[in-house]
């Protein structure tokens, strides 16, 4: 595997790659690798020819300059668990080479991007829509990988993807989980012990409550039976629990009786660490 920090090395790789009638998908992420992330990496080779992963944590998506000054940052692990991985490119640009001085584009996916994390991070999808569109650009992939565990994220790119007429497919890819249901995240290293016992309270709630709603309850009382849930558990705060339409996250006070999916989906703190997951909601039998 080749690691390489400038945009001129990376397309000189692709475009090599699509010389010789190769696919190249990409899969972004900003670093301190887990399994999640690496069956992205297995989607790609599945899908393309040649697969570049991107690691930088993109200072613009955060709206807490704690969460970036303590967010983990492994490019060695990382690296070789890429390589052993048999990804055939890592991109690792610096913040001053995304972002040079001058820099003063921004990019604001509406309606997507408002409420749930948006609603809870200002700004924070300007910033994700601003670094994705860079390195699908960067990448001239054919195809891009994300996590359905980052559910609203997915729903911004797929919405810039088709505003702008991105050249690339989007695929998503299910939630990787510990064997105890937590949804694997680089910010589960930062728990305490006691925190990631106390970090289950999360899916477990979620699926409960998924379970309730598909079998009639009221949703509105479910939501809040949830968020109660949470706070009992040591989350604090609960920025959200909510149901929402998988297509266009529009907002759902009951289960649609049409063939809407619904997903719930949920943001909470467990001390300084901030955990997202979600759930889709079976329709009712
Ligand atoms: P991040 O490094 O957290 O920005 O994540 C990079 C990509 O990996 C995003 O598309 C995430 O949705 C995806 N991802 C993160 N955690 C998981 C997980 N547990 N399962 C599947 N994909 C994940």
């Amino acid at each position: 595997m080749e690691i390489v920090s400038t945009v001129d090395e990376l397309r000189a790789r692709v475009r090599a790659w699509k010389q010789a009638g190769q696919r190249v998908g990409v899969v972004p992420t900003m670093g301190a690798l887990h399994a999640g992330h690496l069956s992205l990496v297995q989607a790609a080779r599945a899908r393309a020819d040649r697969v570049v992963t991107t690691v930088f944590v993109n200072p613009i998506q955060f709206d807490n300059a704690d969460d970036l000054t303590t967010y983990p940052r492994t490019l060695e692990a990382d690296a070789r668990l890429l390589a052993d991985a048999g990804v055939d490119v890592l991109y690792a640009p610096t913040a001053a080479q995304m972002y040079p001085p001058g820099f003063a584009t921004r990019i604001t996916v509406s309606g997507v991007s408002e409420g749930l994390c948006g609603g809870a991070r200002p700004g924070h999808f300007d910033g994700v829509a601003t670094v994705v569109c860079k390195l699908l650009m960067q990448t001239l992939a054919d195809s891009a990988f994300f996590g359905e565990k980052d559910f609203q994220q997915v729903q911004v790119v797929r919405r810039m993807v088709a505003d702008l007429d991105l050249p690339v497919e989007i695929v998503t890819c299910p939630t990787k989980r510990e064997p105890d249901g937590l949804a694997l995240s680089s910010r589960n290293r930062r728990l305490t012990a006691e925190q990631r016992q106390a970090a289950l309270a999360l899916p477990r709630t979620l699926e409960a409550c998924a379970r309730d709603i598909a079998a009639g309850a009221d949703v509105a009382h479910a939501l809040a039976r949830a968020t109660a849930r949470l706070a009992a558990a040591g989350f604090d705060p609960v920025d959200y629990v909510e149901l929402r339409a998988e297509t266009d996250l529009r907002p759902l006070d009951a289960m649609p009786a049409t063939t809407t999916r619904a997903r719930l989906l949920a943001a909470a703190w467990l001390g300084t660490v901030r955990l997202i997951d979600g759930m889709p909601v079976p329709p009712p039998a």
